[in-house]
């Protein structure tokens, strides 16, 4: 399989920096994911309630996913489900893959069509929705200028103007052509290419937890790279509890308890560029070029997977003045923002956000 998101993490990695980058690049080495070795159960077969939980590497991260069924049967094929699903979609959308839908709609000339997987197609759809909802903020199309960026990072030198306006004309969701009836996907301009990177982890997440409700899961946590969807309540009847990484320091920095929603965080901590000792973000604000410098982390809270994804990705670009305003109209949305220096980080929320956290 190969990784989902760039090789950033790999130069993260040759620094000796964190586990999930490790993960990453042994991720390349590995052909495909077993399902089978690790499930455990932490209740006996025949309870009422049995959760089964599995750890795994997919989509270029570290996954957990942990089902509660009536009984152990069920939760074990409905965590599988889940693991078929993230391949279904690391097949389907990333960029790595040549045959993706992805893949291949970025080898495509500008105004050729492609027929794509209705997961693709309503994927790009309601990132489309995302995109015109933030501003443009959020944008699939900002692929030409994360290779640039990862080229500059690869060669240590930043990118100059020249380069940056060169591939920002390829650059713009309002260049994506959907058709819902015939399911096909356009790029409308020579060089454009899509990247799903800032959605897909989310989206995963959603289908994930539908194929465990098919199966007859009545509970799910299913974690990947740190987006979590937290569906109905553990096997003892509580709320699911998520933490939201200290950007500053090891550990947590607060704890929230979840039920019937997703969270996400986007920010530096993970995945960088890194041009001469500076971390420069892997999310680049498209109507500049350059690198997100607002806020190290953004944690968004929303229904679904999806949607906490692609938030987390579009309140990176934007000014906390900018975006606070536009979280609290949105509904169903509450968001955290922790920011510098890391002596004395300045913590901005929504009005709602504190009724989750529990410590
Ligand atoms: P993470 O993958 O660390 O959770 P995000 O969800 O924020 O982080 O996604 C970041 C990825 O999204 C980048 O690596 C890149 O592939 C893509 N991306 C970068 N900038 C944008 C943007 N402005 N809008 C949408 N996607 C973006
Ligand atoms: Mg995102």
């Amino acid at each position: 399989m190969e990784p989902w998101h760039t090789e950033m993490a790999l130069d993260a990695v040759r620094r000796g920096a964190r586990m999930r980058g490790m993960l990453r690049r042994q991720l390349l080495t590995l052909p495909t994911v077993v399902i089978t070795l690790a499930i455990g159960c932490s209740r006996p077969a025949d309870s009422p309630r049995a959760e089964y939980k599995h750890s795994d590497q997919v989509m270029g991260t570290f996954a957990e996913v942990k089902a509660v069924a009536p009984n152990a049967e069920v939760a074990k094929a409905a965590v599988a489900a889940a693991y078929a699903r993230f391949d279904d979609v690391n097949r389907l959308m990333s960029d790595y893959v040549d045959d993706s839908d992805i893949g291949r709609l970025n080898q495509l000339a500008a105004g050729q069509l492609l027929t794509v997987a209705p997961e693709t197609f309503r994927c790009l759809q309601r990132g489309v929705v995302i995109s015109t909802e933030s501003g443009g903020a959020f944008d699939m199309t900002c692929r030409p200028l994360v290779l640039c960026w990862r080229a500059a990072a690869k060669a240590q030198r930043l990118p100059t103007e020249q380069e940056l306006s060169n591939v920002r004309q390829a650059v713009g969701y309002e260049k994506i052509v959907l058709d819902e009836g015939s399911r096909t996907v356009m790029l409308t301009v020579d060089n454009m290419q899509v990247d799903l990177g800032g959605i897909a982890k989310g989206y995963a997440l959603d289908l994930a937890w539908q194929a465990m409700r098919e199966k007859g899961a009545t509970s799910a946590m299913i974690d990947v790279g740190g987006d979590v969807v937290a569906m109905g309540t553990r096997a003892d009847g509580k709320p699911w509890r998520i933490g939201v990484r200290h950007p500053f320091q090891d550990g947590m920095y607060c704890t929230l308890r979840l039920r019937d929603c997703a969270v996400a965080t986007s920010g530096v901590q993970q995945q960088f560029f890194e041009i001469d000792g500076r971390r420069y973000s892997h999310i680049i604000d498209p109507r500049t070029g350059q690198p997100a410098a607002q806020s190290p982390s953004v944690t968004v809270i929303a229904s679904d997977g999806l949607t906490a994804d692609a938030w987390a990705t579009a309140f990176s670009v934007l000014s906390i003045a900018e975006a606070q305003p536009m979280a609290e109209q949105l509904d169903g949305i509450e968001v955290l923002w922790i920011s510098g220096p890391a002596e004395s980080p300045q913590v901005v929320q929504t009005s709602g956000f504190a009724a989750y956290v529990t410590e």
